[in-house]
């Protein structure tokens, strides 16, 4: 019965992953996966994570219950006012709600399920390039209509802004817009406030549904407020709207599945059904989530002496990978490698968006070992003090060769 099972196509980034585990060359360095190292090219474990994991297990009241469908309300809760502030109109006029989903993935698949199973919507908009499950997360519940707005230009090597407004001005009016909150993944280009201000107006004015896929928050200042500045700017301005929060990268809890799908309503009225309609969907997809994660994040974030340490281990690792933008900019001009880049500078984020070509790209993972997208993205969480060099020489010879 399985016979007729076709093999589906790799998953780049998780393949990279694969061959570089497997690659047997000293000089390997693994610029795929977009998950922090430290400058030992080593998984951080924060150890704010690490104090509240202990506490954890050795509390002997604690047991493996089922949470409710929508998650550990402690965690909903603090995780919505993480993104928003705790004293944000919305969460006082009772109008936000907060679903616990697997990661900010669990939160794009569950909004996309429940706009087809509500509103039988069928188009969505993401940028083009975008991150690389946005498309197939959508097109998997259903969405028959998967389509870009410009994103990125190629040439300029920033944001394509007249392109941006141009294919959002023609969407029709309930599409889905997939916007990166912060740190656009792949290009590490945001938007200007002034920017958003004007997209904002072309949602509100073409009647179109906001996703706000914030899977950053903290990797592009260091700051976690002013990450969160695009989301409270879309709040203020009266939007309802959906924030896909997920707790991967800034708690480096990537493996434990933890995210916030945040709900933004005009009126509390709508919550509770909302809500219901959410539990539904959860309930056939995973029925009930995972505790460990919600538990830590929500235990971090409650406890004020906690969550200053934690923000400071954000800033550790957004510090450390602005360090090595510019390490990385500083060798490419020493070199002189041909090309300004000053886009390495501009970007934030964990990405960077080097504007190699797919040759070049491949040249840098078959010859150097450099294992990279071939779009031409790299994880500068990947770059350490040992590895800069040999990956800016690789560079050099990939553009020259
Ligand atoms: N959205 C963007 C833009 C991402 O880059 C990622 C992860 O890389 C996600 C969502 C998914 O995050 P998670 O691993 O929490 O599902």
């Amino acid at each position: 019965i399985f016979s007729n099972v076709k093999m589906g196509p790799t998953i780049e980034v998780f393949a990279l992953t694969k061959r570089f585990s497997e690659d047997t060359n000293q000089n390997k360095v693994n610029l795929g996966v977009g998950a922090y190292r430290t400058d030992e090219g080593k998984p951080w474990v924060l150890p704010m994570v690490k104090t509240v994991e202990n506490q954890i297990s050795a509390d002997m009241t604690l047991n493996h219950e089922y949470l409710p469908v929508a998650g550990l309300p402690a965690f909903r809760t603090a995780a919505s006012a993480l993104i928003l502030g705790k004293d944000n109109p919305a969460i006082l006029e009772n109008r936000v709600e907060g679903i616990q989903v697997q990661g900010g993935t669990g939160g794009i698949r569950l909004t996309a399920e429940f706009l087809k199973r509500n509103f039988g919507s069928d188009v969505v908009y993401v940028s083009k390039p975008t991150w690389g499950n946005h498309k197939t997360v959508f097109s998997h519940a259903g969405f028959s209509q998967i389509k870009e707005y410009r994103y990125w230009d190629a040439k300029n090597l920033g944001v394509d802004f007249e392109g941006l407004k141009e294919d959002l001005q023609n969407a029709p009016e309930g599409a889905c817009v997939i916007l990166h909150a912060v740190a656009h993944n792949p290009t590490g280009n945001d938007p200007t406030m002034d920017q958003w201000a004007q997209i904002a107006d072309i949602i509100e004015a073409r009647k179109l549904f906001p996703l706000l896929d914030c899977a950053y928050q903290g990797f592009a200042t260091g700051d976690l407020e002013a990450d969160a500045q695009v989301v409270r700017y879309f709040v203020k301005r009266g939007f309802e709207l959906f924030i896909a929060q997920s707790f991967s990268k800034n708690f480096g809890l990537y493996n434990e599945r933890i995210g916030n799908l945040c709900i933004v309503t005009k009126t509390p009225d709508v919550i509770p059904q909302i809500r219901s309609q959410m539990e539904i969907i959860a309930r056939t997809m995973w029925s009930n989530p995972s505790h460990h994660g919600a538990r830590i994040v929500a235990m971090v974030l409650a406890n004020p002496a906690y969550f200053e340490e934690w923000k400071s281990q954000v800033a550790t690792m957004a510090n450390r990978i602005k360090e090595m933008r510019q390490m990385m900019f500083n060798k490419l001009r020493q070199k002189k490698v041909p090309g300004s880049w000053n886009h390495i500078l501009q970007q934030i984020g964990m990405f960077s968006f080097t504007g190699l070509t797919q040759d070049q790209s491949r040249v840098m993972v078959e010859k150097h070992h450099v294992f990279m997208l071939l779009n031409g993205r790299i994880s500068m969480a990947g770059l350490t003090t040992k590895n800069v060099d040999y990956v800016v020489d690789a560079i050099q010879d990939a553009i020259s060769s």
